[in-house]
């Protein structure tokens, strides 16, 4: 692995990984951030992956706990009339000005009506939500 790729690759786990930070005791932070730290210092695969897959069961066992995603954000954005809507609360059923797509569900699940086809081509998503202790 070239100093770039395994740049890239620690940017892919800790964006994975990011939003359990907050949950992780101060010790728990500590023993992740020498992992990263071993995994950066070393030339060795063997040690490089041992180290990653430290994090990885780090981050696991956190996700095993009480954690739950709450939406905070239900909206998208229609890529034929650029109009953004957002769904503010479970029966707000929200159409854009040019009908192709609706959103609906408020912060309650994330529901999205659009053409056939494949999602992306027809909207943006543009939800939010963040990780709450159950
Ligand atoms: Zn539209």
């Amino acid at each position: 692995m070239s100093k770039k790729e395994k740049l890239l690759l620690l940017k892919d786990i800790l964006e994975a990984h990011f939003e359990y930070f907050p949950f992780m005791s101060e010790e728990k932070l500590t023993d992740y951030t020498e992992c990263i730290q071993t995994y950066l210092k070393s030339e060795d695969r063997i040690l490089q992956e041992a180290a990653l897959s430290t994090c990885q069961l780090f981050i696991q066992n956190i996700k095993g706990g009480d954690l739950v995603r709450k939406i905070t954000k239900n909206a998208i954005r229609c890529l034929s009339c650029r109009d953004i809507i957002e769904s503010k609360s479970i029966h707000d059923f929200k159409t854009c000005s040019c009908c192709k797509v609706s959103v609906d569900g408020g912060h309650d699940y994330l529901q999205r009506s659009y053409p056939p086809g494949d999602p992306s081509e027809w909207y943006e998503d543009l939800s939010e939500w963040q990780l709450v202790q159950k």
